[in-house]
């Protein structure tokens, strides 16, 4: 593996690299479930490239950006073993060079709700770094995580709207969880031994409403009601959107409703970590 920080050492590494090429954006601290992202690119492509670059651009607050774990040294031995060709880990110069003028891209209506209303500028964020690894990159797949469900409808509208350049395929690979059911996260690493068993309660809560969804239970206040049973009383824990959408548009589905399928998320803090994490409900 070849590790490269400048635009220059990236567009002359990219220049040899055999095609397809895929491209998996992170912001390192790197984990299992970057290392699926990983496989699925190796199964499908001759190049892989990872990136790592914790984009200021993307956080709502200056004391989460500080506190994002970075541990650059374990990631590079981290993607070596698990096969990637070229890790491109960048400065902020190197992103958004102090010389250019940075024009913030419309992240599009799919951001406009969940973690879009909750984090306001956070989707402007992810649409302008990933719209410069795509430029910089030009990869003919990019993978994305699940887990972050809105972000990949935002990326795959990103992607639809580029009609001028070279078409890029967008590949989500499914959401890789511990063996106590705790999504994978590069925050996980904040919480406390307590507060991560308080931080179940969130893939509780979806498998409850999985499970009534199985039982046949098609109305949307029983199924949002399912999950709220098991985070009501979560000492710890401070839900901040529990949340039932059209799994496509993202549209908010009315409690009255009857469905055929939800994308259902949940955003709660526990031990001042913002945790998110969601399931998509399908028959
Ligand atoms: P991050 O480094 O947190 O920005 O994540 C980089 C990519 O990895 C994003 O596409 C995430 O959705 C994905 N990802 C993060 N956690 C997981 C997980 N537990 N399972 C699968 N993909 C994940």
């Amino acid at each position: 593996m070849r590790t490269v920080q400048s635009r220059t050492e990236l567009a002359a590494a990219l220049s040899g690299a055999a095609r397809p090429l895929g491209l998996i954006p992170t912001m390192g601290a790197l984990h299992a479930g970057h290392e699926a992202l990983i496989r699925a690119a190796r199964a499908e492509c001759a190049s892989v490239l990872l990136s790592i670059y914790v984009n200021p651009r993307q956080f709502t607050t200056a004391s989460d950006l500080a506190a994002y774990p970075r541990t650059l040294e374990a990631d590079a031995a981290l993607a070596a073993a698990a096969g990637v060709d070229l890790l491109f880990a960048p400065t902020d110069a190197e992103i958004y060079p102090p010389s250019e003028e940075i024009r913030s891209v419309d992240p599009g209506p799919l951001a406009e709700r969940l973690e879009g209303a909750a984090r306001p500028g956070h989707f402007a964020g992810v649409a302008t770094v990933v719209t410069r690894l795509f430029d910089l990159v030009g990869p003919e797949y990019a993978y994305f995580g699940e887990k972050d469900a809105q972000q990949l409808r935002v990326v795959e509208w990103i992607a639809a709207q580029r009609t001028s350049a070279p078409r890029i395929s967008i590949r989500c690979v499914p959401t890789v969880r511990d063996a106590d059911g705790l999504a994978l996260s590069s925050r996980n690493a904040h919480l406390s031994a307590g507060g991560r068993s308080v931080a179940l309660a969130i893939p509780r809560a979806l498998d409850a409403t999985q499970a009534a969804f199985t039982r046949g239970e098609r109305n949307v206040g029983a199924l949002r009601a399912a999950a709220t049973a098991v985070l009501a009383d979560q000492r710890g824990l401070t839900l901040e959107y529990l949340d039932l959408a059209d799994p496509i548009t993202l549209a908010a589905l009315a409690d009255e409703s009857s469905v055929s399928e939800a994308l259902v998320t949940i955003a709660a803090a526990v031990d001042g970590v913002r945790l998110i994490d969601e399931r998509t409900l399908r028959a």
